[in-house]
């Protein structure tokens, strides 16, 4: 799952109390890379089979909620497939009073309404508060029935009309929506744009579901997919939304997003089996890339490559995570090895732009026995 720049993103600050840079608000845990879909868009590498540890997840926690992590969500992977990971991450975020995002799920991993029926009154006992992040669209495959049991069952037991929200990848806003409007007929609901919220909204009698757009990027296995050299340049937003997080993997990498281009290596900010949270965000600050685009913006390197290797880049792009993942795999950034994709083909040795022979890839690293 992936949340790029949802607007209701509770990481969003228009403000910088200590000026420009990095500033996470944010903590989400992928407890699992694996899922019970294979969409073809996805930038998750969910043949992986690692699992995040739940004693060190619960320490981390607590050393964030410390620091001043306001806000937890979840992601994956599908993160319902590792459930006491869930429960017991989402009980200790409940005691240390911290803000629920949404857990983001298919919304199809159940196996009838039974054990739906269970984990999601287990959630509740827990202490979640959040949304349930339901992604529908056609990547995601059509499943209109299962996710209709999925949103009337959580919306009796939460007993909240705003627990489910919808993400929906296309390449614009108003694209995408075919699955989506499938669900509204199930659901008998309708489906019409807020000039408030500059958003779709889902509303019955029973559920007020908003409808968050993602800007599909064609990263990764979606590569071929092609068509984000639109020509038209995207607005500097210094990664707000999916950026100013602490994102960390089934593996214990911590990125500062979960924009299209997380799972890049070259992202990594820490290890959280190994780092204290204050090492990460000092070494996020110090960061080659992440520490440059929180201060000057993702506009700083493109103009950089504008001036000094023009050629290098096929056209404009409005995506930001797609341009920060291409100028990531094909070596543009000083200071960083070019490659290194954790799927698809960008792994292995490859030169940078500097024409540097790189290795990519970290070592795995030390667990605790
Ligand atoms: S549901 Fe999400 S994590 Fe699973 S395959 Fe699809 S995009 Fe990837
Ligand atoms: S542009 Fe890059 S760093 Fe920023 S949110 Fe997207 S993937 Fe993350």
């Amino acid at each position: 799952m992936r949340r790029p720049r949802d607007p209701d993103c509770p990481t969003v600050t228009k403000t910088f109390p200590t000026g420009r840079g990095f500033h996470p608000n944010y903590l989400a845990f992928s407890g699992t890379y694996q899922c019970n879909l294979t969409c073809r868009h996805c930038c998750v590498p969910i043949e992986w089979t690692d699992r995040l540890s739940i004693p060190v997840a619960t320490r981390f926690l607590k050393d964030a909620a410390a620091w001043g992590i306001e806000v937890i969500g979840f992601t994956g992977g599908e993160p319902f497939l590792y459930p006491e990971f869930l429960l017991a991450l989402t009980a200790e975020a409940a005691q240390q009073r911290l803000r629920f995002d949404k857990i983001m799920t298919n919304g199809v991993w159940f196996e009838n309404e039974e054990s739906l029926t269970s984990l999601l009154t287990k959630l509740r006992e827990a202490g979640f508060t959040g949304k349930l992040g339901l992604s529908v669209d056609k990547f995601h495959g059509r499943h209109t029935h299962r996710l209709a049991v999925f949103c009337r069952t959580a919306r009796s037991i939460f007993h909240r009309d705003n627990i489910i929200s919808i993400s929906y990848a296309s390449p614009s806003p108003r694209d995408g929506l075919a699955r989506v409007q499938e669900l509204a007929d199930a659901l008998g609901a309708v489906i019409d744009w807020s000039p408030l919220l500059q958003r779709f909204l889902m509303v019955s009698p029973e559920f007020t579901i908003t409808l968050n757009w993602n800007h599909l990027a064609p990263v990764e296995r979606a590569e071929k997919l092609g068509g984000s050299w639109g020509g038209i340049w995207f607005e500097e937003d210094y990664c707000e939304g999916p950026g100013q997080a602490l994102i960390v993997t089934p593996r214990g990498e911590v990125k500062p997003c979960c924009g299209f281009a997380s799972d890049l290596d070259q992202l990594t900010i820490g290890n959280i089996y190994s780092d204290s949270l204050q090492q990460i965000i000092d070494r996020a600050r110090r960061h080659p890339y992440v520490g440059r685009l929180f201060r000057d913006g993702l506009t700083a390197f493109r103009d950089e490559i504008l001036a000094r290797a023009p050629q290098a880049l096929p056209g404009a792009t409005s995506n930001h995570c797609f341009f920060c993942w291409y100028i990531l795999t094909r070596g543009l950034v000083p200071g960083l090895p070019g490659g290194g994709g954790q799927v698809g083909n960008w792994t292995g040795t490859r030169t940078n732009i500097a024409d540097e022979l790189i290795s990519l890839g970290l070592p795995a690293p030390r667990r605790p026995s």
